[in-house]
């Protein structure tokens, strides 16, 4: 059979059932013949449905349409985009063993790797992933996996999928990608090589700004392992009713994908212009510094941008203010336009802590601070209205 498109697997991957839209099964236990083991142990892809924490109806048809999204043999959903990074590292990292990380990746799984893991004796090395040297110098005996995020939050540098995978694989460690900000419309990373792709469902995925969610997507053997272990025993697993809301939202993923990145070029179109201005980045421009990584491994540049101007703090404070459309808030992926003012010392002070070469790289993305921007739906001629009559 013709295979399909990831526009119709947005909307039917996982279909099963005689509903026509997905059925909310909000049951956290099922009936079961007696025989049925109950222990995460028995667990296999033939078991049927015993208990929500280890799988409910509505979540693995999640689940699957997720998988065929991102070319995955499985899938695992998890509470929160948190849960399921630190769900994959605690599975693979124990005492001794060694991460490599990007050293600019979304705060919470950075402060994550700074405190937790350490303490369970896991050792980890931040690197700038934007360079291949910098990934290659870091690896050793010990290194079990690379993580990577691409584009990264909040600054929007890139890492090669493709060749940080070749380089990694060569040493015996694996891959991991947080593909939030791209989705798989736009990176496959499991087609780049990658071993696990990482994503907040809270952001594009699910895309209208209400449910919390992340997922785990890779081949059935390991992600299945990380349902035993980590889905069923640590248990921060995904509520029936956000895998539905979820569902709801992928269904349009690809054409708000689409929207999104023509919105956001509109944006920086304005912006790059714009005499406050002082610096601005976007992968679909020329001007950003990794553009032709971009066009080889993004099929469309998404939502996000930052900008930075003179005295960021002070602007912070005129856009909250003055912003009618955008909403002055953190998060992003949502229909709604956000804006959000990430100061880069207090970024160092709280989250990230670069220092020397490393600190320069960062500031050569954010300056003293960037606004970060999540272009929403809305019409962009009224987004740019808004950008304009507030930034005066
Ligand atoms: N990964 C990225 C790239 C993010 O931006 C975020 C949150 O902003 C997360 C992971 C964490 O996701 P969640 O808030 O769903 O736990």
């Amino acid at each position: 059979m013709r295979a399909l498109s990831m526009r119709t697997q947005a909307i039917h991957a996982g279909d099963r059932g005689h509903s026509v839209a997905p059925p909310l099964e909000m049951a956290n236990s099922y009936l079961v013949d007696p025989d049925v083991g109950f222990s995460a142990e028995d667990l296999d892809d033939d078991s049927p449905f015993i208990y929500s924490r280890w799988g409910n109806p509505t979540v693995r048809r999640l689940e699957v349409r997720l998988a065929a999204l991102e070319g995955g043999e499985a899938a695992l959903c998890f509470g929160s985009g948190m849960s399921a990074i630190t769900g994959l590292f605690t599975h693979l990292l124990g005492q001794g063993d060694h991460l490599v990380m990007s050293d600019v990746a979304y705060a919470g799984a950075v402060e994550y790797t700074h405190d937790l893991l350490p303490r369970m004796g896991v050792e980890v090395t931040h690197v700038n992933a934007s360079g291949l040297a910098e990934i290659r110098s870091a690896l050793r005996a010990n290194t079990r996996l690379v993580h990577l995020e691409t584009p990264c939050n909040p600054i929007l540098r890139l890492a090669d999928i493709r060749a940080v995978c070749e380089i990694a694989h060569e040493a015996g460690a694996l891959v991991s990608v947080d593909s939030t900000f791209a989705t798989p419309v736009i990176t496959r990373p499991l087609e780049l090589g990658a071993d696990f792709v990482l994503h907040s469902l809270t952001k594009y995925l699910g895309g209208h700004g209400d449910a919390i969610g992340g997922a785990l997507i890779g081949a059935r053997a390991p992600v299945e392992a990380v349902r035993q272990r980590i889905g069923v025993h640590a248990g921060g697993v995904l509520s029936p009713f956000n895998a539905w809301l979820i569902l709801r939202g992928l269904s349009t993923l690809t054409l708000r994908m689409q929207a999104h990145s023509e919105s956001a070029a509109q944006v920086a179109a304005l912006l790059a212009e714009h005499p406050r201005v002082t610096r601005l980045h976007y992968p679909g421009l020329p001007s950003h510094p990794q553009h032709a990584l971009a066009l080889r491994q993004m099929r469309l540049f998404s939502g996000m941008l930052t900008f930075q101007v003179e005295d960021g703090p002070a602007m912070a404070r005129q856009l909250q203010q003055n912003l009618g459309v955008f909403s002055y808030a953190v998060s992003l992926g949502d229909v709604r336009s956000l804006i959000f003012y990430i100061d880069t010392e207090a970024m160092m002070d709280s989250t990230f802590h670069l220092q020397g070469t490393a600190l320069e790289a960062y500031r050569a993305f954010a300056g003293h601070g960037v606004f970060r921007v999540s272009v929403g739906l809305e019409d962009p001629d009224d987004l740019c209205h808004d950008l304009e009559q507030a930034l005066r």
